[in-house]
């Protein structure tokens, strides 16, 4: 089976095939980069305007030259597109684009849900029957598990995103988007300093934490105005250094994430965690994820990264499995979602495992 998919939820215009056969993925993205601040929902939809058709137009090419059924056939079995939850004007975008392409081609349109992809690409790689999967990308962080036919949310943010709650605190530092790298980055120099840690239940918080990281900021920036600012020297009266406050930020936002993904392979029973999304770009979480499994004897798996930022590979790649399930959609029922959650899709591709 073959598969174009398209992504465009946020940030990056991407398209790719997926060949079953082989199990090559092939991608071609355009990352949307903001001059100044975060992402511009109508900046970031001009972006997929114009960078769609033309990952698109690379993608079928690459299609087409590695096509070798009856000439004149389309070189694709079906197209894929993240139906969301992402930014609205972005995925009425990829969803005309998707719409116009399965009818040019003449073959089924596949609608998919983004972070179930971010998942599945991971159950997928990893070759786990039934993992938990902790999802930590840009503007969701949750847990979640396969029971009875969907994918459960046993835990998840009660705020913001997990990328979008460190890219906020970057933006306050004047640091350009996106901002998690720029902390791991910073956090190697730093040591640890006293921040908010808030789980409740299954469920976290980065409200505290970040609007205390950023108060932990400015008191630093003022005192070391009030003493001359040129220092590099950490004492007292400079306040806090913010590589502190970024090794800080990484210990205590990652800890809580792998505090409940602990938790959730015991209430699940489970012994396999899968990670997904742009953070799981992150060597220190996946560090701490990976020594929390190994202590418990379970295993863990994080995708490369090409397949953990947002990509069209994960779309494609679930496409494939939800079209060999016969999950396709037609045109008039094929609207995108900018709220699509997880759970509320039922999981065609999967046969309920026994309790
Ligand atoms: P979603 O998938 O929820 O729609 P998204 O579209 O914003 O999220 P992703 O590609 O999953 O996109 O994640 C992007 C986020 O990942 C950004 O917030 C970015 O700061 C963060 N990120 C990227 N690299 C790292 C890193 N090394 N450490 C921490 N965070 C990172």
């Amino acid at each position: 089976i073959r598969i174009l998919g398209i992504e465009g939820t946020a940030w990056a215009a991407s398209a790719a095939v997926y060949d079953s056969a082989t199990d090559d993925v092939f991608i071609e993205s355009d990352a949307y980069q903001p001059d100044s601040g975060g992402i511009h929902p109508r900046e970031a939809a001009e972006h997929m305007h114009d960078a769609i058709p033309r990952v698109v137009e690379t993608t079928l090419e690459h299609a087409r030259e590695t096509y070798d059924g009856p000439a004149g056939e389309a070189p694709v079995d079906a197209v894929a597109f993240s139906r969301g939850p992402g930014l609205g004007p972005c995925l009425r975008i990829v969803g005309t684009a998707a719409r116009a392409l399965s009818q040019a081609l003449e073959v089924p349109l596949v609608g998919v849900n983004h972070m179930v992809a971010h998942l599945e690409i991971g159950r997928h790689s990893s070759g786990f029957d039934s993992p938990v999967c902790l999802n930590a990308s840009g503007a969701n962080a949750h847990l979640l598990a396969y029971r009875n036919g969907r994918y459960r949310v046993l835990g998840e943010t009660m705020d913001t995103g997990v990328g979008n709650a460190i890219d906020k605190f970057t933006r306050h530092v004047g640091w350009s988007h996106p901002g998690g790298p720029k902390v791991e980055a910073a956090a190697e120099d730093g040591e640890y300093v006293d921040l908010p840690y808030v789980v409740k239940g299954m469920d976290f918080s980065f409200s505290g934490i970040m609007s205390a990281a950023k108060q932990a900021y400015d008191d630093g920036v003022s005192a070391s105005e009030a003493s001359g600012g040129s220092s590099d020297e950490r004492s007292e009266s400079d306040g806090v250094p913010v590589e502190d406050i970024c090794f800080a930020l990484q210990e205590n936002i990652f800890g809580m994430l792998t505090e409940v993904a602990e938790r959730a392979l015991s209430l699940t029973g489970s012994d396999e965690l899968v990670l997904g999304g742009g953070v799981g770009q992150n060597e220190r979480l996946r560090e701490m994820l990976a020594e929390m499994c190994a202590q418990r004897g379970a295993e863990f798996h994080a995708p490369k990264p090409r397949f953990l930022r947002d990509n069209a590979g994960m779309i494609a790649v679930l496409g494939a499995k939800m079209y060999e399930a016969g999950d396709t959609l037609a045109i008039e029922e094929s609207r995108v979602d900018p709220n699509y959650r997880p759970d509320q899709v039922p999981v065609t591709w999967r046969s309920d495992e026994p309790e």
